[in-house]
């Protein structure tokens, strides 16, 4: 099915010898080599949901990258729509979690609960409705990567390091904040990237200068 889609795409840019398959990836990608007239995909497999247009159209977005005309992926209007559904999330992040080892799959830490900093970020009116976002703990105490947010599957994650009586809730908060922008911010255009304005809002915390001093000291394992 994805395979005959592929070569159907791909004989309009003159690929003779095609091989495409859903493959289990935990985030949303794929991949393909290519050799002359042949490419071979693995396709990220939460795409099995969508419907064939959905699918034509993100092989024609693949097949652009691979004839080197565009650097990145452009998505069509209708990929984007579909990519940003409630049924995308519905049907695809109980798989994205059960990949996601580290997780802890709760909000409610030992100290802290997310979904309570969550509802103090959003009356504080740090940030706008989020509900709809899956948040939990890390199981390891990652101390450089303290923050994860997935905006595709709107999955945030915090550090198990922050969850700890020695540090002050607002660190934790502060990264959660972080996350969350992220989602607010990626929606459009799904990149993760700290602009201009990503950092300004971010300097809205009220003491986001404590908590990054706290962020380094942890970094340093003194906290
Ligand atoms: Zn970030």
């Amino acid at each position: 099915m994805v395979g005959e889609l592929f070569r159907s795409v791909g004989r309009e840019h003159g690929y003779e010898n095609i091989e495409a398959r859903f493959y289990p990836f935990k985030e949303f990608k794929s991949t393909w080599c290519r050799s002359g007239q042949r490419a071979e995909f693995r396709v990220s497999d939460y795409l099995k949901w969508a419907d064939d247009f959905v699918l034509e159209d993100f092989a024609r977005c693949l097949f652009g990258r691979i004839s080197n005309r565009w650097r990145r992926e452009i998505y069509t209007e209708r990929f984007r729509t579909w990519l940003q559904s409630d049924e995308f999330i519905l049907r695809n992040r109980p798989t994205y979690l059960e990949r996601s080892r580290n997780l802890s799959l709760s909000p409610v830490g030992r100290v802290l609960n997310l979904c309570e900093m969550r509802t103090s970020l959003r009356e504080k009116g740090l940030i706008e409705d989020s509900s709809d976002a899956f948040l939990s703990w890390t199981v390891s105490d990652n101390v450089h990567r303290v923050g994860y947010c997935s905006v595709i599957m709107r999955v945030i994650a915090v550090s198990s390091v922050l969850d700890t009586p020695s540090i002050p809730d607002y660190v934790a908060e502060y990264v959660l904040y972080h996350e969350i922008l992220h989602l607010e911010s990626g929606h459009g255009s799904f990149s993760a990237g700290h602009d201009r304005e990503f950092r300004a809002r971010e300097k809205l915390f009220p003491k986001w200068r404590d908590a990054d001093e706290w962020l380094k000291r942890v970094a340093s394992k003194k906290a």
